[in-house]
């Protein structure tokens, strides 16, 4: 894979901003080209286990370390577009996150919506 460095600054809210709520508190906003991540929140997400050729789904609260992950790769311009809206999730989140939790994302729906 090919990963270009950007000299773009991130800034990354790691508080509550009370001008916006919930889904746009964890998300890469357009407007300023800020991450925004709660901390305390953490969707459940459909995953499989790295290497369980079974393919087993598992339910798992995300962590924020995924967020991150997924609020980066739009940071880059990727858009949660393509076969079920997962071209964020497969280029960034999942490549990321595998090597650090083991564990893929299959759906980009969470599991409950709050
Ligand atoms: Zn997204």
């Amino acid at each position: 894979m090919h990963v270009e460095l950007s000299s773009k600054i991130v800034i990354l809210h790691a508080t509550y901003d009370p001008y916006r709520s919930y889904p746009e508190n964890m998300a890469y906003s357009e407007d300023d080209g800020n991450i925004y991540l709660l901390p305390t929140f953490h969707p459940y997400v459909w995953v499989i286990k790295k290497n369980d050729f079974s393919k087993k789904q598992y339910i798992q609260a995300a962590s924020t370390i995924r967020m991150l992950a997924h609020e980066l790769g739009h940071q880059t311009g990727t858009l949660d577009d393509g076969i079920g809206q997962m071209n964020n999730t497969k280029k960034w989140e999942n490549p990321i996150i595998i090597g650090i939790e083991g564990y893929v994302r299959i759906k980009y729906k969470p599991y409950k919506l709050y």
